[in-house]
């Protein structure tokens, strides 16, 4: 039967991990592993980085009216199946803050980008 890993954690309890072949330690805290520990975590990240290969390039928010069509190209794009509901949300959190952000601009009446032009208050 293979042997469980010897490793003690923060919290006292034994690590629950397999021990690798000919070690009292598993792949995670074996010392002799560093090496392809690090690479198998920066492996992790690049394969993570891919899901944010950009559903939509060389798109720029200039306007109000930008934030709404950036809006329904992402509600097309995810009810064909082009992107994930995660990349959906993302963009939409983000097309809020930048419309809260017009607001408060409005408010304070800071130049920004689109006022004026533009309804000069999106909810109103
Ligand atoms: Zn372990």
């Amino acid at each position: 039967m293979p042997m469980r890993c010897e490793k003690i954690k923060h919290n006292e309890v034994q690590c629950k991990a397999y021990a690798m072949f000919q070690s009292r330690f598993c792949f995670w805290h074996c010392p002799k592993a560093e090496e392809k520990r690090n690479e198998a975590r920066k492996k992790g990240g690049l394969n993570r980085r891919k899901d944010y290969g950009g559903i939509i390039i060389n798109y720029k928010i200039k306007s109000y009216r930008d934030i709404q069509q950036l809006l329904e190209i992402v509600i097309n794009k995810l009810m064909k199946g082009d992107c994930t509901p995660r990349e959906a949300r993302a963009i939409g959190y983000l097309c809020n803050l930048a419309r809260n952000l017009r607001d408060v601009a409005h408010w304070e009446s800071i130049d920004y980008p689109g006022s004026g032009q533009e309804q000069t208050h999106p909810q109103n």
